[in-house]
């Protein structure tokens, strides 16, 4: 199984995405992380995604790509967190699976609301969670991220979850879904 959570920054998809992979053997893929960890590690990938990640941008697709395809394992199902985010990067996502004759079966949109988002985030204290930054990556959501939901609903794999409740009531609907098989209006 290869599952997509989607969500504004902040709906809870990084905390999501621990319980969930681990409970279905799932291999997390979260684009985020993976460049926190690069920087961490000094790589030079890493230092260019930081001056995107600084300013609430994203990061450019191509970047984007060959950290994924580093990353994703070529026989165990993912659970990917935080990417694709613009529609180039879903077909880029589509190429990649199938190349490993795959697809994606599940993207799962946690809805929360506005105000829970931006204080949430707030909470945080990551380094990119200061006000300017947030703003900027709630628009960059909302103008390149959104429309990913069409593009699954059209594809009929998208099913929303309520993201405004707790973590385990949240982690309850998503576990409802999985195990529909997805199969949700
Ligand atoms: P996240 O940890 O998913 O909230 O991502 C933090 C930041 O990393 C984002 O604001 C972007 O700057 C960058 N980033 C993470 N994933 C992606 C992606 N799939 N495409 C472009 N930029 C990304």
């Amino acid at each position: 199984m290869n599952l997509i959570l989607l969500g504004a920054p902040g709906a809870g998809k990084g905390t999501q995405a621990e319980v969930i992979s681990k409970k279905h053997n799932l291999f997390h893929v979260s684009t985020g992380n993976l460049f926190r960890k690069a920087l961490e590690e000094g790589k030079e990938l890493g230092q260019l995604a930081k001056s995107f990640m600084d300013r609430g941008e994203l990061v450019p697709d191509e970047v984007v790509a060959r950290i994924v395809i580093q990353n994703v394992p070529e026989t165990q199902g993912c659970l990917f967190d935080g990417f694709p985010r613009n529609l180039a990067q879903a077909e880029i996502l589509d190429e990649i699976l199938k190349r490993r004759e795959k697809t994606i079966d599940v993207v799962c949109n946690i809805q929360v609301d506005h105000q829970s988002l931006l204080q949430r985030m707030l909470s945080r204290g990551r380094s990119d969670d200061n006000m300017e930054t947030i703003q900027n990556r709630l628009k960059v959501y909302e103008d390149q991220t959104k429309p990913l939901i069409d593009y699954y609903k059209k594809q009929s794999k998208l099913a929303s979850v309520n993201g405004n409740v707790s973590v385990p009531e949240v982690t309850k609907q998503i576990e409802t879904l999985l195990s529909k098989g997805g199969h949700i209006s």
